[in-house]
């Protein structure tokens, strides 16, 4: 049954077990993933650390045209209705899981054409290799049954998961209308994991910038890792904070 526009603009009132046409495939792959997860943990509660290291491969984002192009949609229209993945419009869950499996997909010819074209093309073919090899390497390198699940299912939900708390944790703030991003400073530790993405505010005002931690003391291990690449000459044109 074809649904009316009012209720396509309310996309999160759909029961969140129920994937859009196309997106099933999605869906799929996010139960697979937190299934394996948890027969993981069972089987082994600690990885051993030849298989912590191993485990730095592939995060299964798929092909960058699709992540730029909603990257970019969720920049022009932040935290309005039209926003994919805002838990102002939708709540929690919907910012941070359901959007992925419940919307369609951004238009990538309007959002990242420059994307779509040239040596990215391969990412049509290699999304779906590269994602089976992710979920597989650990038994590709004869790692067992540990590698199998750690550098497997409970590796890509961790990165999934982190990725996808940018949408949701730190887009909880209170503006009453617009953007609602704020800064999440309390991590401790989990500060670390981050890769500096809780300063989503920071990100917001300075969209086009590579450093996301503006002050000494909002520690930005993306950052860090990109102004090495700058300093011994494998990054170019790194863009940084507008003077303000
Ligand atoms: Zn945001």
């Amino acid at each position: 049954m074809e649904l009316s526009a009012t209720q396509q603009a309310r996309r999160w009132d759909r029961p969140f077990w129920k994937p859009i046409r196309g997106k099933e495939g999605v869906f799929t792959y996010l139960v697979l993933i937190h299934l394996l997860s948890v027969i993981g943990l069972i089987l082994f509660p600690l990885p051993s650390l030849k298989v912590i290291g191993m485990t730095l491969l592939f995060n299964g984002s798929g092909h960058p045209a699709s992540w730029v192009a909603y990257h970019r949609l969720h920049h022009a229209v932040t935290d309005l209705p039209e926003d994919i993945s805002s838990p102002k419009q939708g709540g929690f869950w919907w910012a941070h899981l359901r959007w992925l499996y419940q919307t369609e997909p951004a238009d990538k010819k309007h959002w990242a054409p420059e994307l779509t074209g040239g040596i990215y093309r391969m990412w049509g073919w290699a999304e779906t290799p590269v994602i089976l090899l992710s979920i597989f390497i650990g038994l590709i390198l004869g790692l067992g049954w540990m590698g199998f699940f750690w550098m497997g299912a409970l590796r890509l939900v961790y990165s999934l998961h982190l990725q996808c708390l940018v949408n949701s944790l730190t887009h909880l703030g209170e503006a009453k209308e617009g953007d609602s991003s704020i800064n999440v400073w309390w991590l401790g530790p989990f500060q670390l994991t981050a890769w500096g993405e809780n300063w989503h505010k920071n990100h917001h005002t300075h969209a086009g910038s590579a450093r996301l931690g503006l002050r000494w003391y909002q520690t930005d291990i993306g950052w860090y890792f990109i102004w090495m690449l700058e300093a011994i000459g494998l990054a170019h044109s790194v863009k940084r904070p507008r003077a303000s």
